[in-house]
């Protein structure tokens, strides 16, 4: 899995995707994470080692253009007002409050290196030094997780290739895959997901059944360890390892459609046991 930059290719396998009915879904996402070979990971890098990371990052993506064209913020720069409209807009990574990010000692000198680089219309992201050394992230309004994932899969290439020709590579094996920080992000290191308005099924005594046989993850709004508020969950692919990139947002969006459409069902009052899949 994750053998190399996803290529266009691999890409052109996956099947709709474009049509997730944005009555429901509110946004879509795909994110990843890199590690650079031969540089410490966050909870051991030393403070050169993460200004360091910081300037690859500057040099390589500032030579984006295109749709990509983007500049780079950093938090030490930003007004504390900034960055909570930066959060609550859920395009940057929250303040370290987290006991992961805590305990790890992956705060050490925050906010010193860390940052956040994104296109001028704020679809193509990347998280400098939070958990890992580049959180590589695609997003947009609505439904259309294609286009989501192709401008993932063409960014990512492309700041891989800069990295490579930096002479800096990622961190990869056959074995493990992509190397990050968190070990549940070995593998693709990819989570694709949507926010999508789920008031009838989130209650449903099967919503459990159906994320686990559908290999899907709910999380609140608010991210990793938040509770949902109201009826809108983060609703993304719970595997990294076992499946390729393109089988994991496919699988979001198959997942999706199917708890759209029982949604439809339980508005009518309609049971959803004939929907109910067979376990991925
Ligand atoms: P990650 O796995 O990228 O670290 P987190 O759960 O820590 O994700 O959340 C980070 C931020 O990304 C949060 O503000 C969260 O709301 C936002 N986010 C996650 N998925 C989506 C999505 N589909 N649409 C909009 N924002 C999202
Ligand atoms: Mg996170």
């Amino acid at each position: 899995m994750g053998s190399s930059a996803i290529t266009h290719r691999a890409f052109c396998t996956a099947q709709g995707g474009d049509d997730l009915d944005p009555n429901y879904v509110l946004s879509s996402r795909v994110r990843t994470g890199r590690s650079i070979k031969a540089i410490a990971l966050p909870p051991h890098c030393s403070r050169g080692e993460r200004r360091l990371v910081e300037k690859l990052c500057i040099n390589a993506l500032n030579t984006l253009t295109g749709e990509l064209k983007g500049k780079y913020y950093p938090l030490s720069s930003m007004s504390d007002a900034e960055q909570q409209q930066l959060i609550d807009d859920h395009f940057l990574f929250d303040k370290p409050v987290s006991p992961l990010l805590l305990a790890s000692g992956m705060a050490r000198d925050w906010p010193d290196g860390r940052g956040i680089w994104h296109n001028d219309n704020k679809t193509f992201l990347v998280w400098v030094n939070e958990e890992d050394h580049l959180r590589v992230i695609s997003m947009e309004k609505g439904g259309n997780m294609k286009e989501v994932f192709r401008r993932f899969c063409v960014g990512l290439k492309m700041i891989e290739e800069l990295f490579v020709k930096a002479g800096h590579g990622f961190m990869w094996n056959e074995h493990l895959g992509y190397v990050l920080t968190c070990p549940s992000n070995l593998g693709t290191g990819l989570r694709g997901g949507v926010h999508v308005k789920i008031p009838h099924l989130c209650k449903h005594p099967k919503f459990e059944e159906v994320l686990k046989r559908t290999r899907l993850q709910k999380r609140g709004t608010g991210g990793v360890d938040t509770d949902a508020v109201g009826s809108v969950y983060d609703i993304s692919n719970a595997d990294r390892l076992g499946f390729s990139e393109v089988e994991q947002v496919q699988m979001v969006v198959d997942g999706v459609k199917l708890m759209i459409e029982m949604e439809k069902h339980l508005e009518k009052g309609k049971s959803i046991d004939d929907l109910m899949p067979a376990q991925k």
